[in-house]
């Protein structure tokens, strides 16, 4: 054979080997799941591909993945006829860590170190390729890509900082297009190479597969066959009865060795949502997208009509720990498949708003192009229609958490999104209806909790017009402020908006439920109980001592008032009507900041 070349992996490489090795070791099987993942990522990317490059389908091989345990030698098979890789692919793809799941296996890691360490959470992301060897001492990648004419072979050891790359020159190893892996099993892992073992890990992980796993399997069925050795008793039977010649038959088992279909390849979202029970929809959501906390919610619906297509939407029960992602959406959270195919997990506010980006899920439709482009989603009025339905979709599923009879649900959703939901009142003016409801806050009559605004409505005195707020950098110094004490005295509930986003987004929605939100900091706050006779004896006694003091003050104030806002306080400095309000002033200075 061709001589093999020598590579050094990626130091990171060989750090996670290590890490894997190590960290993993009760959750071993977890490698099965791996490779089986990668296996139908190939498969995909080469049925998104060939729509735009038919050629590469000149091999007609159907697209499946086959597994096959040998146990007297301790070897398994994993062969998909996927996309399969080059040998710079080879290189790039088996040498060092640039792809999702290892990378992300490796933050995990230290964030649940710095975390002070939940290693069960470990076994439960995408550890990737490597985890090959938490049960081989040697690992042989044969692939060949359709771009290439040669099959190349990647060797690796357990424990080794370097693998080899070979031309694949045997015959018999030859394959029309894709990869197979081949596991040479630890001497403590050779139980792996069961049949049934295998068969049984496949149907527990690989349930969500869209393509057909076979296992290798001995099977056996049943014939009848006829007896012809002789007994001393039938020779005497025979001399008996000449005349009828009795045939004796038994029954035997033939065994032999064949495919056997392992998987269910209907995906999920193709049955009946009556007949799909909540585990299911949280496993699939657990195995789509590498999570290990069940979701909060989870919508399942199909659209007919003008623009039809499926979906399983979910709400997640955190945030990623990355602060920016409402600022960089992009996380590849929704997976758009046009019928069946797997088109892309790669948008950038097409099919949800960047507000609403937390929001995971599949999407199937029959309307849209296979070679579907960023351009084509950008500007199709299907796309839009779609975008419409699963923006509902999806504020119906958090009013359903809002709603449900477990308290802690929403607050978790609140704590993890409420910011989003903060951000859709400024970006998003058509959906406010949905919006508002779903908003929290806390207010001076709510202690520790947080109230909803259909909570302050109905805690509205019966002449009350309008919903009264302060912005203020926490809620003790919102509590403090002497804004508060002639509502107070008057027992009017005030939200406080303590959060700097709130107040932008209480401006953008203006009202709620045709009540005026109106700042209790601003200088025409109107508590319905003016009293201009009063007033104008006021402004006769104080007007001069008003003067004084601008006169003293100058240009640091617009003008000194005499107001009837106070109860105990003998002044307060208040915004102009169309001025910012104190709260926005130190935001925007932090901002230029
Ligand atoms: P991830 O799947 O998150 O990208 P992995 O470590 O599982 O990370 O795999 C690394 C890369 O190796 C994949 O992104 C892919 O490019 C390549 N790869 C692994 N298995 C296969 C396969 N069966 N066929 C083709 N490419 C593969
Ligand atoms: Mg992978």
């Amino acid at each position: 054979s061709a001589a093999a070349e020598r590579y050094e992996y990626q130091a990171e490489v060989s750090r996670l080997m290590d890490l894997i090795v190590n960290s993993l070791y009760s959750n071993k099987e977890v490698f099965l799941r791996e490779l089986i993942s990668n296996a139908s990522d190939a498969l995909d990317k080469l049925r998104f591909l060939s729509v735009t490059e038919p050629g590469l389908l000149k091999e007609a091989v159907d697209f499946d993945i086959r597994i096959q345990a040998d146990k007297d030698n301790g070897i398994i098979s994993i062969t998909d006829t996927g996309i399969g890789m080059t040998r710079q692919e080879l290189v790039d793809c088996l040498g060092t860590i640039a792809q999702s799941g290892t990378a992300k296996f490796l933050k995990a890691l230290k964030d649940s170190k710095d975390a002070g360490g939940d290693n069960n959470l470990i076994g439960q992301f995408g550890v990737g390729f490597y985890s090959a060897f938490l049960v081989s001492d040697r690992v042989v990648v044969s692939t060949k890509s359709p771009k290439s004419d040669k099959q190349y072979v990647w060797e690796g050891e357990a424990n080794a900082s370097s693998y080899t790359i070979s031309e694949e020159t045997d015959p018999e190893k030859l394959i029309p297009r894709g990869t197979r892996l081949t596991l040479y099993l630890k001497r403590d892992d050779k139980g792996f190479a069961h049949p049934e073992r295998i068969e049984k890990l496949v149907k527990n992980y690989s349930q969500f597969v869209s393509f057909p796993i076979y296992t290798w399997q001995e099977k056996g069925y049943t014939k009848e066959v006829e007896v012809d050795e002789d007994t001393a008793e039938d020779k005497k039977d025979d001399q008996d009865d000449k005349t009828e010649k009795k045939k004796k038959t038994k029954t035997v088992v033939e065994r032999y060795w064949d495919w056997e279909l392992t998987n269910d390849t209907q995906p999920i979202w193709l049955r009946n949502p009556k007949e799909v029970t909540k585990e299911e929809y949280n496993e699939f959501y657990k195995k789509t997208f590498n999570e290990y906390l069940e979701p909060l919610a989870s919508s399942h619906f199909t659209t007919e009509g003008e623009v039809e297509f499926r979906s399983i939407l979910y709400v997640p029960a955190f945030a990623p720990s990355g602060k920016d992602d409402i600022i960089n959406p992009k996380t590849k959270n929704i997976r758009l498949f046009v019928k069946r195919v797997f088109i892309s997990d790669d948008f950038d506010g097409e099919l949800f708003p960047r507000y609403l980006s937390f929001v995971k899920g599949v999407v199937d439709s029959n309307d849209l192009p296979l070679n579907v482009s960023r351009e084509i989603l950008q500007e199709s009025r299907i796309v839009r229609i779609m975008r419409k339905r699963l923006v509902r979709k999806a504020f119906d599923m958090i009013l359903g958490i809002s709603m449900s009879e477990n308290k802690e649900d929403y607050e978790k959703f609140w704590e993890n999104f409420g910011k989003h939901l903060k951000l859709g009142c400024i970006e998003d003016r058509e959906n406010h209806k949905r919006i508002a409801p779903l908003l929290r806050f806390f207010s001076s009559q709510s202690d520790e909790e947080l109230i909803s605004l259909d909570e302050y409505v109905e805690n509205m005195k019966p002449d009350q017009k309008d919903i009264y707020y302060i912005a203020a950098d926490s809620v003790t110094s919102a509590k403090n402020t002497p804004f508060l004490e002639k509502l107070a005295e008057k027992d009017l509930e005030v939200l406080f908006l303590v959060d700097p986003i709130d107040e932008v987004a209480i401006q953008n929605l203006k009202s709620y439920k045709e009540k005026n939100f109106v700042d209790i900091s601003k200088e025409d706050l109107d508590l319905g109980d003016k009293n201009e006779e009063k007033e104008k004896e006021m402004k006769q006694e104080f007007g001069q001592t008003c003067d004084w003091i601008k006169k003293r003050l100058g240009d640091k104030v617009a003008s000194v008032q005499i107001s009837n806002r106070l109860s105990s306080s003998p002044c307060v400095l208040v915004s102009g009507k169309f001025g910012w309000s104190a709260n926005m002033e130190r935001l925007m200075k932090a901002q230029s900041m």
